[in-house]
């Protein structure tokens, strides 16, 4: 079987996140059946955060691998475990306000040390519990986006009739350019 293209993710604002989405895309490689495509490492805003929050790291890779969504979707989550992604104080949502964040609109960004996401897994759908794919909000984030267009502009979601630059011309606008040193 060949294998499907999945497309992961990566942010992070504490701990200098720059070197840590280095060494996190450097181990995501070690996943891949083959060839690992790696965008460029944007700097974002840190968009419903408190004011104090720092800018993002952000980037995307696309592979090949042979693990199931779920199996792969635990790797993921180790890693995230070993970089010691934090939940702080201070990020956007008031727990004392829990109706905020919903199944379908969870809570906005938190500062974290590394998030990583499956945007998406070949053409699959998977509506899970713990597993949307494609992620249910990376057509409208520009720093998914973005890092997505420049590796693989002719990349469509499963879910959407729009081209990655009709999308990108859609999404809210941010401040977001490639990290400079
Ligand atoms: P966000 O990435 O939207 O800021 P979190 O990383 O805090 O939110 O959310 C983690 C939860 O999201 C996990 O419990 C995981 O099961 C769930 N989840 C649902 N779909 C996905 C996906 N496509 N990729 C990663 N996590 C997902
Ligand atoms: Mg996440």
């Amino acid at each position: 079987m060949i294998g499907e293209q999945i497309v992961v993710g990566l942010g992070g604002n504490i701990d200098n996140p720059f070197t840590t989405l280095s060494s996190a895309l450097d181990e995501l490689g070690e996943l891949a059946t083959g060839e690992i495509l790696v965008s460029s490492i944007y700097r974002s805003e840190p968009l419903g955060l408190a004011e104090a929050a720092t800018d993002f790291a952000n980037a995307v890779a696309q592979f090949e691998c042979d693990l199931e969504p779920m199996v792969l979707l635990r790797h993921l989550q180790a890693l995230e475990q070993k970089y010691g992604r934090k939940r702080r104080a201070g990020s956007a949502v008031d727990e004392s306000h829990p109706s905020e964040s919903s199944a379908s609109e969870p809570r906005p960004y938190e500062s974290r040390t590394l998030d990583l996401d499956i945007i998406a897994f070949g053409d699959r759908m998977i509506v899970e519990s713990d597993l949307r794919v494609p992620h249910p909000r990376a057509f409208e984030r520009l720093f998914v986006l973005l890092p997505l267009l420049e590796i693989d502009p002719g990349f469509r979601f499963a879910d959407r009739i729009e081209s990655l630059q009709q999308l990108v011309d859609q999404a809210p606008g941010m401040a977001i350019g490639k990290w400079q040193g």
